[in-house]
């Protein structure tokens, strides 16, 4: 009998599963002993750290997108189509576009985030965010011409994706005005909605003297509940109200809603086994990436060591055999300080992390690993 894997979730995290599996099962899938399918519902797979240098005009948002089938391997069957419905009783799965169900052997959700800035009152028409490809061009247009006033970011939903991704925004901001001579006349406000800069004890009290150095004003415990987009005003759950001039937002972010529905777990994250990604709520179900709660930060890293984990546990499930792999939480990042300059930082769940002293050489290893990254998505790396 033939088993299906079937993968759903063609951004990192999926498609580095995909070829990983069609590299571990060569010979069963050449056999016709295992059917991989892939699904996914853009016929690109989107690379999203690019992102972070649209808006100072490093990057364009197609320099993050390459078609799906390019990426992967020939054995995978890949579906454009979007995933409307599990029942993880009948293992069966239903698409958009097709009448029929289709069922599985095995399960993987690697769908990722969505935004939810409608959480939000306001937000959606009060703020810019460069965690999507339309709103860092939007961002673009507007900083580009900004040259003074008061720039407020707001980190407002976590978990959030890249949970790095703020401060770079705000060292990255900070020396991109000073680059250019206009630092002195605007004025940079973040705003945390935890007692700290960042979730993570050890990266906040490192950014935290930096920030305060380079006269970033913070903001902790400001948990944004309203924006007014007329007034130009952010207000937090307490009553504080911050005027801006140009609002960037890191708005709540979410899984998507059909986990809820298949009882999997809240807010469309999967609450899994954190070292084996498997669902608590089903059997043959595992999930990986932003949208399994591990406690691991949702960042492309920890997908890509999660796909390894997934891989080997589903290849020996096939042949029969224990699944020993499990995810001690790996963590990478790097952490930019500046255009110019970046640290990084690398932890489990067992030890945290030590940012390094920033430097060139890191900054250019990370553009480096961006221009990398296509090859890691297809497994040569
Ligand atoms: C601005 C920014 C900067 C970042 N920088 C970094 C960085 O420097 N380093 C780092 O490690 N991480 C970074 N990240 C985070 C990283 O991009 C994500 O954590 C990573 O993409 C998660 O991978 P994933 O496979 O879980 O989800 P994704 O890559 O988001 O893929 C999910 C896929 O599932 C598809 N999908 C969703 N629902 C369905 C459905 N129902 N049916 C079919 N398909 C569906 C989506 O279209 C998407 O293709 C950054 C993110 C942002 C926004």
């Amino acid at each position: 009998m033939t088993e299906h894997v079937l993968v759903v979730g063609g951004g990192t995290g999926g498609t580095v599963l995909a070829n990983d599996l069609a590299d571990r099962l060569e010979a069963e899938l050449d056999a016709g002993d295992v059917h991989l399918s892939l699904v996914n519902d853009d016929t690109d797979h989107v690379y999203k750290p690019v992102w972070l240098y649209v808006p100072f005009g490093k990057r364009e948002p197609d320099d993050g997108r390459r078609p799906l089938s390019e990426l992967i391997d020939d054995r995978i069957d890949l579906h454009i189509d979007r995933v409307t419905g599990i029942d993880t009783e009948a293992r069966q799965v239903r698409f958009r576009d097709r009448s029929r169900p289709v069922e599985y052997d095995y399960l993987v959700l690697a769908t990722g985030s969505t935004l939810a800035p409608d959480e939000i009152p306001g937000l959606v028409d009060g703020g810019h965010n460069y965690y999507s490809e339309s709103g860092a061009t939007a961002l673009r247009d507007d900083l580009l011409s900004f040259t003074e006033g008061r720039i407020v970011l707001s980190v407002i939903g976590i978990p959030h994706m890249c949970p790095a991704a703020p401060l770079e925004f705000a060292f990255m901001t900070d020396d991109w005005f000073r680059e250019r001579g206009l630092r002195e006349d605007v004025e940079l406000t973040f705003t945390s909605p935890i007692e700290r800069v960042h979730g993570n004890l050890q990266v906040a009290e490192w950014a935290r003297p930096r920030m305060d150095d380079r006269d970033i004003t913070v903001e902790t415990g400001f948990d944004a509940a309203a924006v007014d987009p007329d007034d130009e005003t952010i207000q937090s759950a307490d009553g504080t109200t911050i005027d801006y001039d140009l609002l960037v937002s890191i708005p709540p972010h979410r899984g998507i809603d059909l986990v809820e529905e298949s009882g999997l777990g809240d807010r469309g994250w999967v609450d899994v086994d954190k070292r084996t990604l498997e669902a608590e709520a089903a059997d043959n179900v595992y999930a990986m990436g932003d949208t399994a709660a591990t406690g691991a930060p949702n960042a492309g890293s920890v997908a890509h060591y999660q796909a390894g984990v997934v891989g080997q546990r589903i290849a020996s499930e096939v042949r029969g055999r224990p699944p020993t792999a499990t995810y001690d939480g790996k963590t990478l990042c790097f952490i930019e300080t500046g255009m110019n300059a970046a640290s990084f930082v690398e932890f489990d769940y067992e030890n945290p992390p030590s940012p390094v002293a920033p430097s060139e050489k890191i900054h250019w290893a990370k553009l480096a690993y961006n221009e990398a990254y296509w090859l890691t998505a297809r497994g040569l790396l």
